[in-house]
Parts: structure tokens; sequence; C-alpha cells
């Protein structure tokens, strides 16, 4: 995958509120293309097998019953700077001191269910991209 993608997923949260809509609407405004979109739904399993890295902090098995709770939308997105770019758009993790504006100000729920995933690094938004899609789903 090209360095100029990132991966996003709707979570549970703004899934079920049903903000996917608009969500992705701010996100091609943004100058976002998507690349690749999957409705699905985790098991605690898969969504452990995604945060894995995560594994020994203290939120882990809530964060996989959580991402696991309803359907999610997985999302590969390219634009110049995309990770970045893309971090700055949803806000930080935590609702509470999320810029005004920002996707995670607008739609979250609390510092779980924070509408919106967005890939921390070039390598991770490859890694995670490809835990959704096959090479023959990726425009
Ligand atoms: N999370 C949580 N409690 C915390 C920190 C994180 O429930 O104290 C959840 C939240 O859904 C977050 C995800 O775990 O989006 C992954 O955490 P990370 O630190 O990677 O935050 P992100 O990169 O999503 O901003
Ligand atoms: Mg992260």
């Amino acid at each position: 995958m090209a360095t100029n993608r990132t991966f996003t997923m709707i979570k549970p949260d703004a899934f079920a509120d049903g903000n996917t809509g608009a969500i992705l609407s701010m996100i091609e405004k943004a100058g976002f293309k998507l690349i690749a979109a999957k409705l699905t739904h985790l098991t605690a399993e898969t969504a452990g097998k995604f945060y894995a890295v995560h594994s020994e902090r203290p939120f882990y098995n809530d964060l996989c019953k959580y991402m696991s709770s309803g359907p999610i939308v997985a999302v590969i997105l390219e634009k110049e700077n995309a990770v970045a770019d893309f971090r700055t758009l949803i806000g930080a993790t935590n609702p509470a001191n999320a810029e005004d504006g920002t996707i995670r100000k607008i739609f979250a729920r609390s510092i779980e269910a924070n509408a919106v995933h967005g890939s921390d690094s070039d390598e991770n938004a490859a890694i995670e991209g490809s835990f959704f899609f096959s090479e023959l789903e990726r425009i």
C-alpha cells in the first residue's frame, strides 16, 4: 500500500447512532478519497487481533467487547499526508480533549466509544488495511 494512505473504522457507537454517512461526508470534504469500504461486524476475537498492540493495557478487554458490540465500517483512504491529516481531522482519543470541529468532538460518546479509528503510522495503515481487505478489493 502506498504511504499516502490511511485506514479508518466507523466504530459501533457512530454506526448505531446513524452517523456513518455524516462522518464519511466530512472525510470526503476534507479531501480524502475512498479506496475500499466494507460494512462488517467484528467478533471479540477479531477485535482482539486488530488491537493486539494494546493487549497489555487495562482497557483492552472492554475495548474488544465494545468493538464487537455492533456493525462497523472499515475504510481505506487516500490523500497526501494521509495518516497525519486524518489524525488531525478526527481529534484526540478522548473527545473531551478533542478540538472543536473534529469528528470525535462532534460524534464520540466517550474515550472508548470515540466514533472512529485512525491509523497512527504508514506502517500500521498498511497492516490495518490488509486486515480487512485483500489486494483485489482495493482500488
Ligand atoms: N481506549 C479506551 N480507553 C483509553 C484509551 C483508549 O477505551 O484510556 C480505546 C479507544 O476506543 C481508542 C482505542 O482504545 O480509540 C485505541 O487506543 P489508542 O491509544 O490507540 O487511541 P487512538 O489511536 O484510537 O486515538
Ligand atoms: Mg491508536
